[in-house]
C-alpha cells in the first residue's frame, strides 16, 4: 500500500476526537487523490481539454457559419426560381386561355360551315327539281345526269352545265355559297395554323416548366440537406459547450483545492519555522546537559526499516520533505516510535485533530539546531516543554491528519545560525539499524 502524506485535501475539516470518526474520514481522503502535484496535473489536463474543446467549437462554430452561409444563397435562388415559376405558369395561363379562344372559334366556324353545307344542299336540291322538271316538257337529259354524277357540294356548284340551265338569281345565290364557304375555309385553315402555333408554344413552356419544377426539387433538396448538417453540427456544438462547463466546474474545483492546500501547507509550516525559530536551538548552540546527546540519531521505528516513500519527494515527483516508516512484521497502527536523539518537545499536537495534514504530531530539538518531526501518530505520549531521552518510546504510530494508511512520517530540520530552517534528508542522519 502506497502511503501518502503531503499536506493536501478536498475537504480541510476538524476531526472529531474519536478514532472511529477519524477512520470514516480516512477512508475518504483514501479514495481522493489528495496532494497538490497531483491536482495541478489534473489542472493542466482539464485546461489542456478545455484549449482543444474551444479550438472544436471554434470549428463547428466555423462551419455553422459556412452552412449558413449556404442556407443563405440557396433560399436566394429558392425565391428566384419560385418567381420565375409564377411568371411561367402566368405565360402558361394565358396561352391555355388563347388555346381556348381558338377552339371555340373553330367550333363556331365548323358550325357555320357546316349550315352553309346544309343550306348549298337543300338548293343543290331545289336546282336539281327545277332542272329535272325543264326535262320532263323536253329538255336536254344529259345535263341532267351530268350534274347529279358531281362528287361533292362545291364541284356541283362549279359545273358550267348548273350556270347555263338555271335564272340569273339562281347563279348569285350559287356564287354567294360558293364564296362564303371558301371564306369560311380559309378562316378555318388560319385558325388551325393559330392553334398549331399556340400549342407548340405551350409545349415549349411546358418543358421550361418541367426544367424549372426539377431545378426547385433539386434546391429544395440542397436546402434539407444542408440544415440536417447544420443540426448535426449543432449538435454537436451542444455536446461540446456542455463539456467545456463541466470542464470549467472541474478547473473551478481543481485551482480551489490547490488554493485550499497551498493554504493549509503555508500554516503548517509557519506553525512549525515558528516554533523552531523561537524556541528551537541553532547550529554550534551547545545541547543542553540533560539531553544526554551523544551526537548520533537512533532509527525512530524499532523493528522496521521498511520506508514507503523517501525526500525529498514521492515517486509521482510531487515533494516529500521526510521518510515514512511502517513495520512488515507486525501491524503498524498502533506500534511504538521513539526519539531518535535526546531533547526537548517544542510542539505536540495530540488532539486527533487534521492539523493541515500531519495529524498528531510533535518535534523535538535536539540542540545544535537539530530538530526531529514526527506525524500522523495514533496518540503522542509527550506533551511540550517534556525531555525525552534518546530511544525514549514518545507516541503510537497511527494514521491522523492526510495519509492513505498508518505510517510514521519521520523529519529532520536543521536552524542554521543566520536563523533559517532547512528540511535536510533524514537517511543523513540516521542509519537504518
Ligand atoms: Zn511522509
Amino acid at each position: 500500500m502506497a502511503l501518502v502524506c503531503v499536506i493536501s485535501s478536498y475537504f480541510p475539516i476538524a476531526f472529531a476526537d474519536e478514532e472511529k470518526s477519524l477512520e470514516e474520514l480516512q477512508n475518504r481522503y483514501e479514495e481522493i487523490e489528495k496532494d497538490i502535484q497531483e491536482n495541478q496535473e489534473k489542472l493542466d489536463e482539464v485546461q489542456a481539454d478545455i484549449k482543444t474543446n474551444e479550438q472544436k467549437l471554434d470549428e463547428l462554430n466555423g462551419q455553422i457559419d459556412s452552412i449558413e452561409e449556404q442556407i443563405g444563397l440557396l433560399d436566394e435562388s429558392i425565391e428566384i426560381l419560385n418567381g420565375d415559376i409564377d411568371d411561367l405558369q402566368g405565360d402558361i395561363d394565358v396561352t391555355t386561355e388563347d388555346i381556348n379562344k381558338i377552339n371555340l372559334q373553330i367550333a363556331d366556324i365548323e358550325a357555320q360551315m357546316a349550315s352553309t353545307e346544309t343550306l348549298m344542299e337543300e338548293t343543290k336540291e331545289l336546282l336539281l327539281a327545277r332542272i329535272r322538271e325543264n326535262y320532263m316538257s323536253g329538255g336536254n337529259g344529259s345535263t341532267l345526269e351530268l350534274l347529279l354524277s358531281s362528287g361533292d357540294i362545291s364541284s356541283f356548284f362549279a359545273r358550267k352545265e348548273l350556270v347555263t340551265r338555271v335564272s340569273e338569281r339562281d347563279n348569285e345565290l350559287i356564287a354567294d355559297l360558293s364564296d362564303k364557304l371558301v371564306e369560311l375555309a380559309e378562316l378555318q385553315k388560319e385558325n388551325e395554323a393559330q392553334k398549331a402555333q399556340l400549342e407548340g408554344k405551350r409545349a415549349e413552356l411546358d418543358t421550361q416548366m418541367n426544367s424549372l419544377t426539377d431545378k426547385q426539387d433539386d434546391l429544395e433538396s440542397s436546402l434539407d440537406s444542408q440544415k440536417k448538417k447544420k443540426n448535426n453540427v449543432t449538435g454537436k456544438k451542444d455536446e461540446v459547450k456542455y463539456l467545456l462547463e463541466d470542464l470549467d466546474k472541474d478547473s473551478d474545483a481543481y485551482k480551489a483545492a490547490i488554493k485550499r492546500q497551498e493554504k493549509e501547507r503555508a500554516e503548517l509550516e509557519a506553525e512549525i519555522e515558528n516554533a523552531i525559530k523561537s524556541q528551537g536551538s541553532t547550529e554550534n548552540d551547545v545541547p543542553d546537559e540533560e539531553f544526554n546527546n551523544d551526537g548520533n540519531m537512533i532509527w525512530p521505528v524499532p523493528g522496521s526499516t521498511r520506508l514507503t516513500a523517501t525526500y525529498p519527494s514521492y515517486s509521482d515527483g510531487s515533494p516529500h520533505w521526510g521518510i515514512d516508516i511502517v513495520r512488515t512484521d507486525v501491524t503498524t497502527k498502533g506500534s511504538p516510535f521513539r526519539a531518535a536523539q535526546g531533547g526537548e518537545v517544542i510542539l505536540a499536537k495530540n488532539d486527533g485533530n487534521w492539523n493541515s495534514g500531519f495529524g498528531n504530531y510533535c518535534i523535538i530539538d535536539h540542540g545544535d539546531g537539530k530538530h526531529t518531526l514526527y506525524a500522523h501518530a495514533q496518540r503522542l505520549q509527550v506533551s511540550e516543554g517534556d525531555v525525552v531521552q534518546k530511544g525514549q518510546q514518545i507516541g503510537l504510530i497511527g494514521d491522523t491528519g492526510n495519509t492513505t494508511g498508518p505510517h510514521l512520517h519521520f523529519e529532520v530540520r536543521i536552524k542554521k545560525s543566520d536563523g533559517s530552517v532547512s528540511r535536510v534528508n533524514p537517511l543523513n542522519y540516521v542509519s537504518k539499524p
